[in-house]
């Protein structure tokens, strides 16, 4: 290791918060330790919900993504994690992708999670599902004009969309549907109708978008649901409503929280007891609810909250597609000058 990456791996680790353990070490015991990029409050109540339900403690570490994938391929195979957990399919695909991951299909997985939510390959498997959707001004936009995503390329929503940047893994992973949907072509024709239709510059975040439609700067945009949730929560009186898109065609894009079981685990098979237990019917009640988010287990019924959104059909894709298509789709967007 020479000087550069020693300091840079000083700089990863230190935005990584260790939480309900004091160091980090290879637990020769049963205990499971995570390394997740989801928040703390929102998989501490899970755990501890687990340790309670089968006596197998789970300590845990949070960070960025990216640096706790830093972390995993420098541990390597004296990795303390015997799972990782982060969001976008398409960040569970590129640690799939670097070899961390280990396969695991179970009976209780492939029961309790719909085909399209897993990796193909085991390597993953979706725990929460995010829908990414329209949503609009209803003072300035009548729902019957409303319809796909690929609609919003049309030149009637000239000046009048609004769009997150194209470097959030979640643009890459709603590019990636486009295309395969729509094949390369058509999605580089639909992906440069947007970029000539966006009243400003694509907005940093999904609470921008709404804020940018509130603010009248634009009348329709795309937004993860759970940012509409928070944003209601705050102003439940705001001029803003989701829109369904793609009910006719292919669905509405959805993506995934989710994880997997590492590779160099040294408890395998308490990290494999722990993904089965998040998938089924009580964790789920608890994770999709703590975000705002859909259960990835179609047998349970959303948070009340959620469902008042009203129901609708997903797009199949198979999820590991976002991460297959990721590197077309950043460079489709680049050519077609959506930054
Ligand atoms: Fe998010």
């Amino acid at each position: 290791m020479n000087i550069n990456t020693l300091i840079s791996s000083a700089i990863v680790f230190s935005v990584l918060t260790v939480s309900s353990i004091t160091t980090v070490q290879a637990t020769s015991d049963d205990s499971v330790t995570v390394y997740s990029s989801r928040k703390e409050h929102l998989i501490k109540p899970l755990f501890e919900a687990f340790t309670k339900d089968t006596g197998v403690k789970v300590e845990y570490l949070t960070g960025k993504g990216g640096a706790l994938i830093e972390r995993l391929k420098l541990e390597g195979a004296n990795t303390p994690a015997d799972m990782f957990m982060t969001v976008d399919a398409g960040n569970l695909w590129y640690v799939g992708s670097q070899d961390l991951f280990q396969p695991v299909q179970t009976e209780t997985l492939k029961s309790n999670i719909p085909s399209h939510l897993r990796d193909p390959d085991g390597l993953w498997t979706g725990l929460s599902v995010r829908a990414r959707t329209i949503v609009y001004s209803t003072d300035r936009v009548n729902s019957a004009d409303l319809s796909t995503y690929a609609d919003l390329s049309a030149s009637k929503w000239k000046g009048k969309l609004c769009l997150r940047t194209s470097k959030k893994i979640y643009t890459k992973s709603l590019a990636a549907s486009v295309i395969y949907n729509h094949g390369e072509d058509k999605a580089g024709d639909i992906i440069s109708g947007w970029v000539n239709n966006l009243a400003a510059t694509p907005n940093a975040k999904d609470s921008h978008v709404m804020n940018a439609i509130l603010a009248g700067q634009c009348d329709v945009g795309l937004v993860n649901t759970y940012y509409f949730g928070r944003l209601v929560a705050k102003k439940p009186n705001a001029p803003l409503k989701l829109f369904w898109a793609n009910q006719d065609t292919t669905g509405v894009h959805v993506n995934v929280s989710g994880a997997g079981v590492t590779k160099h685990a040294s408890n395998a098979k308490g990290a494999t007891q722990l993904l089965e237990w998040l998938s089924s019917s009580k964790a789920q009640a608890i994770y999709g609810s703590l975000n705002k988010e859909y259960p990835a287990n179609q047998n349970i019924a959303s948070d009340d909250v959620v469902s008042a959104w009203g129901s609708f059909k997903q797009d199949d894709m198979n999820l590991s597609q976002a991460g297959i298509l990721q590197a077309k789709a950043v460079k489709l967007m680049q050519m077609k000058g959506y930054k």
